[in-house]
């Protein structure tokens, strides 16, 4: 008999942003293994990536975009459907966070962190689904929430703001697009060792705090997200849409 495989991604093709470092190079090395040709996108250098899927006999090509940059989505999309033919899986990984006490903060704290992690994305997503409709494929796309898509936070505002709101919008665009064969979904991480939680980790009492409130005993790692990036793009999910799964040490179950 032969075995089915429904985790497989070999001939499917996946941008993911933020692909440089941490959650989003942890993804995009767990699609890559799973046999997807990954688009690595970001501002920043794409070496270490491509050279890690390489090494695991993966394909990954750079794209360079800074998602700041207002109106980019649709060329990134385009660029990256180019280079590595139509895609089937979008993650929309990257993001940004500042910290301040909410009295004290300011306009472009909001901006700069509600453009790349809620406005790039809501963007990135309307672009691959145009493609998608129009040449008549489905496809998948998972966001990149957070613990703050159900919880306050505190010293976050727009970060909160932002990963709410995504959790609002993977709902919404799931809505209107499971119909044409787009499941829109999301992973909504714990504590995470990255650039994001660097201050974080450098803060003894914080550092505590968060440990011991997390059952699995330990932050997470990149490592540990790509597994359900995998199901989420696979074939496995093909009636998951608007979920948003906690991969998070056990913390929300606290
Ligand atoms: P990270 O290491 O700081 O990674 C963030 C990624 O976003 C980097 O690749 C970064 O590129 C990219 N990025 C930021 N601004 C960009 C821009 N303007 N254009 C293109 N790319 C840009 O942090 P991470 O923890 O892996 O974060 C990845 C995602 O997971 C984020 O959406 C974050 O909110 C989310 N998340 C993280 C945690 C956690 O505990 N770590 C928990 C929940 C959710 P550069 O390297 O060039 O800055």
């Amino acid at each position: 008999m032969v075995a089915r495989a429904p985790f497989d991604l070999v001939g499917r093709t996946a941008l993911v942003t933020g692909a440089n470092t941490g959650i989003g190079q942890g993804i995009a090395l767990a699609l890559a293994e799973a046999g997807a040709t990954v688009v690595a996108a970001g501002r920043s250098s794409m070496a270490e990536t491509v050279a890690m899927i390489t090494n695991a006999g993966g394909h990954c090509l750079p794209l360079a975009v800074d998602l700041q940059q207002s109106g980019i989505a649709a060329e990134a999309v385009a660029r990256a459907s180019e280079a590595a033919g139509p895609l089937d899986i979008l993650v929309n990984n990257a993001g940004i966070i500042r910290r301040a006490d909410a009295l004290d903060f300011s306009e472009s704290d909001w901006d700069e962190v509600m453009n790349v992690n809620l406005k790039a994305s809501f963007f990135l997503s309307q672009a691959f689904a145009k493609a998608a409709l129009a040449a008549g494929r489905t496809g998948r796309i998972v966001n990149i929430a957070s613990l703050l898509s159900f919880q306050g936070g505190i010293r976050v505002a727009s970060y909160t703001a932002s990963k709410s709101g995504l959790a609002g919008l993977t709902r919404l665009l799931a809505c209107e697009w499971a119909q044409h064969g787009i499941n829109v979904n999301a992973i909504a991480p714990g504590y995470v060792e990255s650039n994001n939680t660097q201050a974080l980790r450098a803060d003894a009492d914080r550092n505590a705090a968060i440990l011991a409130r997390i059952p699995a005993g330990r932050w997470g790692k990149p490592s540990d997200i790509g597994g359900a990036a995998v199901f989420l793009a696979s074939d496995a999910a093909a009636y998951v849409h608007g979920a948003i799964i906690p991969v998070d040490g056990g913390w929300l179950a606290r």
